[in-house]
C-alpha cells in the first residue's frame, strides 16, 4: 500500500474507533477499572483491578480479620463465601442456583471433575477423553487421574470427539476456548455427543467464563470448571470454581472429601458423611482474602448482560482484524505476510482473543509490551491478544494494530 493511501486508511480505521466506541454502551464500564497508560490485550490471562476492590479488601484485613477475627467465620458470612460467591458466577455461565462453588485452583478442581465423572459413568466404562490441544494442567491431571482410577486416555482433537465416543467411554473432559487459538468449541454438540454414548461430559471454562454465554444448564452439561483470574477479573490467583448439575449431586463422589465437604463440619464426626449440593465440591478452609477479593471484583457484572458482552468481543476482535490486515505490510493473510491469524474467522468458532502466528513473536511481543501494548507470547511463535469488553475499547483495538504493524515494519524478518 502506498504511504498515502496507508494514511487514508489510519484515518479511516481511528474515525470508526472513536464512533464504535461512542456507540458502545459497555464503555462505561472501563472507568472502574486500574489500567493507566496504554493498552492491556493479557486479560485473558490476569484480569485487570476493579478499582473498588482494594478498599474491601482493607475491610476484610482490618476489620473482618483484625477486629472480628474468629467471629468472621459467620458474621462476615466467611463459611459460606464459596457456594455465595458460586452463585453469583452462576448466572454468567447459564446455571442456575446451588451447582457453583468456588474454591481451589483450577487444575484441583480438574482433578476433583475428572474423577468424579469417572465414578458416576460407572466401572464398566475404561477411556477418558481429553482434549489433545488443552492447556497442559488438564492434560496432566486427567493422565493422573486416569492412573488413580485404572482409566486409559485417549487424547482427541475436540471438533473430531465425537469419532472415539462409545460404550467404554467414560468421561469427555474439553476446552470451550483453545487458549493458544483462541478457537470456541461446539458446547451443545459436543455435550450432546458425549450423552448420547453415555458418557459424562466435563467442560473448562476458563477461557469462556466471563468473555460469552456457555449455557451450562441449557445444553447439560454434566460437571464444569473455571478460572476466576481471567475475564472474571478476580485477581492473581483467585479460587476456580466447579459446576456439578443439580442431577449429579447426590452422586457426585468426590476424590478429595475435606471437612468443608462434610454435611456437618463442626460435628468433627470421623465418618464422613458428604453434604449435599455444591457444598461436596469443596475440600478444605477457603483462602478468605482471596475468596473475597473476588466476590468484590464480580461487582462490575452488576446488571451487564453477557450477550452484550459477547457482541462486543466479537465486534472487537473482528475490528483488531481489521486493522492488523489494513496496517501490517502484505496484511493478516497474503502470500508476503509475516503473522497469520490462527483464530477462526467464523463467529461460531472464536473464543475472545486473537491469535496471531509469526515467526518473530518473541522479538515482536517484546517489542510490544515496551510500547506499552501488552499481550502475551505463546512459545515459540503464537503473539496473543486477549479482548475484554469490559474495559476494552475500539481504540484500543486500533492502536495496538497500529503499533503491531510499526514494529514488524522495523523488525527485519527472520
Ligand atoms: C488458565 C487455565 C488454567 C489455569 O489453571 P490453574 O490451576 O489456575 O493454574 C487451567 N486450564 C485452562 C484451560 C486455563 O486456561
Amino acid at each position: 500500500m502506498s504511504e498515502h493511501l496507508a494514511v487514508t486508511a489510519a484515518s479511516g480505521l481511528r474515525a470508526q474507533a472513536a464512533a464504535l466506541d461512542a456507540a458502545d454502551e459497555l464503555a462505561p464500564l472501563r472507568k472502574l477499572f486500574v489500567l493507566g497508560e496504554g493498552v492491556y490485550l493479557d486479560g485473558n490471562s490476569l484480569g485487570a483491578l476493579p478499582a473498588h476492590v482494594p478498599g474491601r479488601i482493607a475491610d476484610v484485613v482490618s476489620r473482618q480479620w483484625g477486629e472480628l477475627r474468629i467471629r468472621s467465620w459467620d458474621e462476615s458470612g466467611w463459611w459460606s463465601a464459596p457456594e455465595r460467591i458460586g452463585d453469583r458466577i452462576a448466572p454468567l455461565v447459564g446455571a442456575g442456583p446451588g451447582q457453583l462453588v468456588v474454591s481451589d485452583s483450577t487444575s484441583v478442581n480438574v482433578f476433583k471433575a475428572v474423577v468424579a465423572a469417572v465414578r458416576l459413568a460407572g466401572p464398566d466404562r475404561t477411556d477418558i477423553v481429553v482434549d489433545a490441544t488443552t492447556f497442559p494442567t488438564d492434560g496432566y491431571i486427567a493422565e493422573s487421574a486416569a492412573r488413580l482410577t485404572g482409566r486409559r486416555i485417549i487424547p482427541v482433537d475436540p471438533a473430531a470427539a465425537p469419532s472415539v465416543l462409545g460404550p467404554a467411554t467414560a468421561a469427555v473432559l474439553l476446552n470451550h476456548v483453545d487458549f493458544r487459538t483462541g478457537r470456541l468449541h461446539d458446547l451443545p454438540a459436543l455435550t450432546a455427543a458425549a450423552h448420547a454414548a453415555g458418557a459424562i461430559a466435563v467442560w473448562d471454562l476458563c477461557h469462556s467464563a466471563g468473555a460469552l454465554p456457555v449455557g451450562l444448564d441449557e445444553h447439560g452439561v454434566d460437571l464444569a470448571v473455571g478460572c476466576t483470574y481471567k475475564y472474571l477479573n478476580g485477581g492473581p490467583g483467585a479460587p476456580a470454581f466447579l459446576y456439578v448439575a443439580n442431577r449429579h449431586q447426590r452422586a457426585f463422589d468426590s476424590p478429595l472429601p475435606g471437612w468443608n465437604s462434610h454435611t456437618d463440619p463442626f460435628a468433627m464426626d470421623p465418618r464422613y458423611t458428604a453434604a449435599e449440593g455444591a457444598v461436596r465440591g469443596r475440600v478444605g478452609t477457603p483462602d478468605i482474602l482471596s475468596t473475597l477479593a473476588l466476590e468484590a471484583a464480580l461487582d462490575v457484572w452488576d446488571g451487564v448482560s453477557v450477550d452484550s458482552v459477547r457482541a462486543k468481543s466479537l465486534a472487537l476482535t473482528d475490528f483488531f482484524l481489521e486493522c492488523a490486515d489494513a496496517y501490517v505490510e502484505g496484511g493478516l493473510g497474503g502470500p508476503d505476510s509475516r503473522v497469520r491469524s490462527l483464530t477462526p474467522a467464523d463467529h461460531r468458532s472464536r473464543g475472545s482473543q486473537i491469535a496471531l502466528r509469526c515467526a518473530e513473536a518473541p522479538a515482536v511481543m517484546a517489542e510490544l509490551i515496551a510500547r506499552g501494548v501488552v499481550g502475551d507470547l505463546r512459545r515459540p511463535d503464537v503473539l496473543r491478544f486477549g479482548f475484554t469488553p469490559l474495559y476494552t475499547g475500539f481504540a484500543d483495538a486500533e492502536r495496538a494494530a497500529a503499533v503491531l504493524a510499526d514494529v514488524l515494519a522495523r523488525l527485519p524478518a527472520a
